[in-house]
């Protein structure tokens, strides 16, 4: 029988704008107004059901209308904010992310990594709110903890609302120079056509009412209904992170978006050289919160998790599974094959190997390969080769051939990867340009200044 479940929801936004801080703030209320039992938890994200969103919102919810309109039944927040995190979310043709928030500093703007956040999310069709952080911050404004953004803008004093209005006012004008019309959320009149924004203090708890009601509202306007649609088939998910566990051996932390995991079953996944499968031993959850008695005693091991859900795997064959690639539960040795060759399909859809001219690629996982080439893309910025990894000999060579048609191509482009010092020496010689960097569109921008050098 299927069921509906709830959307994931991803925090993204420069440093310190307060992303940690507000996911702890909405952990909070989750813990704080939750019925008992209500609380699944998993690993890497955390669920906050509606009914806890509810009681924390008080009249808000009238005030918005939505008492008794809302039918899903809460969020699911991914706990690690970030663009490595969110890129490796991927799954084929868009994101595992129903949502996202993107959080900025009211009193700073966008900023660097705030850029970066929204096109990784515009590149990946994700739906998306913005909230304007550190309210409180705002010369003369009067805290309430907790009170919705509604109620508390209509006490303050002229002149604090007059500060907020224009810190508003000019993030909506950044915003649109990225084509993106967006207003103060109590102002949109349409939501598939504006980005609401909604003025929060993770501090203070104001506005936390308000972006969760509107998160609600926006899920359910805004995701296809199908796409929070489960089954009870064989589980379908992707690898966050892959890791070296005392005592358990290499571990997965996934994300199961549709179907039934069990202890046992075949998954197939992919490392570097493809398709890979590992048979389940042990499924891990966080225990209960009323079960842990002390920080050692965190995990308990389950038989099996249901859509969605967050949890980590051990199981032999993990060795060399690379973060963001996809999962596939096999429940009948006879559909091994062709998990197989989907898996595959998906790989050699992200990694590039071709004979035309364009630039190098590497990056460290899955995802963040994607996002490197899809965000390439876009800037019509064609690619020769893109691969997961550090950088090899036959990467210089293949930057070499490629620079014969052009020397801007004579580049890799290099995403939190190390660069191994035999290879930097080789590309020094042959004038092959490596560049570096975590942060996408920081190598884009030198990427561009070093073409237009080298053309001129
Ligand atoms: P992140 O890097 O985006 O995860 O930011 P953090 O959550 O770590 O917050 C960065 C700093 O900003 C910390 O010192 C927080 O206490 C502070 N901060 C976060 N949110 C707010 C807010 O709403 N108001 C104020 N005044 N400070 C905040
Ligand atoms: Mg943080």
């Amino acid at each position: 029988m299927a069921g509906v479940r709830s959307p994931f929801v991803v925090v993204m936004g420069h440093v310190d704008v307060g992303k940690t801080l507000l996911l702890d703030k909405i952990r909070g209320t989750s813990v704080a107004y939750r019925e008992p039992g209500m609380i699944t938890q998993h690993i890497g994200m955390s669920f906050v059901p509606w009914q806890a969103v509810e009681k924390f919102s008080g009249p808000l919810v009238d005030r918005l209308r939505l008492r008794g309109r809302i039918w899903i039944p809460g969020f699911l927040f991914i706990d690690t904010p970030g663009h490595a995190a969110f890129s490796n979310l991927r799954k084929r043709g868009g994101s595992v992310a129903d949502l996202a928030i993107l959080v900025v500093d009211i009193t700073s703007g966008l900023e660097d990594q705030g850029v970066e956040s929204l096109k990784l999310i515009q590149s990946r069709g994700v739906p998306f709110v913005i909230a304007a952080n550190k309210l409180d911050r705002i010369y003369g404004w009067k805290s309430v903890e907790n009170r919705p953004f509604l109620f508390a803008v209509e006490d303050q004093e002229w002149h604090a609302v007059a500060t907020l209005e224009e810190r508003i006012g000019k993030l909506i004008e950044e915003l649109s120079k990225f084509g993106i019309e967006a207003d103060r959320y109590d102002r949109v009149r349409d939501f598939t056509k504006q980005v609401p924004i909604v003025p929060t203090s993770a501090v203070t708890g104001e506005g936390i009412a308000d972006l969760l009601l509107v998160l609600a509202g926006v899920s359910q306007r805004l995701i296809p209904k199908e796409k929070l649609q489960v089954g009870e088939g064989p589980a379908r998910g992707v690898v966050m992170e892959v890791k070296e566990e005392r005592g358990l051996g290499v571990v997965a932390d996934a994300i199961i978006y549709d179907g039934r995991l069990r202890k046992g079953d075949v998954v197939v996944t992919a490392g570097l050289e493809g398709p890979k499968e590992a048979k389940v031993r042990m499924l891990i959850m966080p225990k209960p919160l009323e079960e842990m008695r002390d920080p050692e005693d965190r995990f308990m091991a389950v038989e099996e998790v249901k859509a969605a859900a967050g949890v980590r795997i051990v199981a032999d064959g993990l060795e060399g599974v690379v973060a963001g690639a996809p999962l596939l539960a096999v429940w009948s040795l006879q559909d091994l094959p062709n998990a197989r060759r989907l898996v595959g399909e998906e790989i050699s859809e992200i990694k590039i190997e071709s004979d035309r001219e364009g630039v190098i690629v590497r990056a460290d996982t899955f995802g963040t390969l994607e996002s490197t080439v899809l965000f390439l893309r876009q800037q019509g910025v064609p690619v020769r080769k893109a691969d997961v990894g550090p950088p090899t000999h036959k990467d210089v060579v293949e930057a070499v051939l490629s620079r014969r048609k052009n020397p801007a191509f004579g580049v890799i482009l290099a995403f939190n990867v190390k660069i191994p010092p035999d290879v930097e020496k080789e590309a020094t010689s042959s004038g092959i340009k490596i560049i570096r960097g975590e942060i996408l569109y920081r190598i884009f921008d030198e990427y561009l200044k070093w073409s237009q050098e080298v053309k001129t």
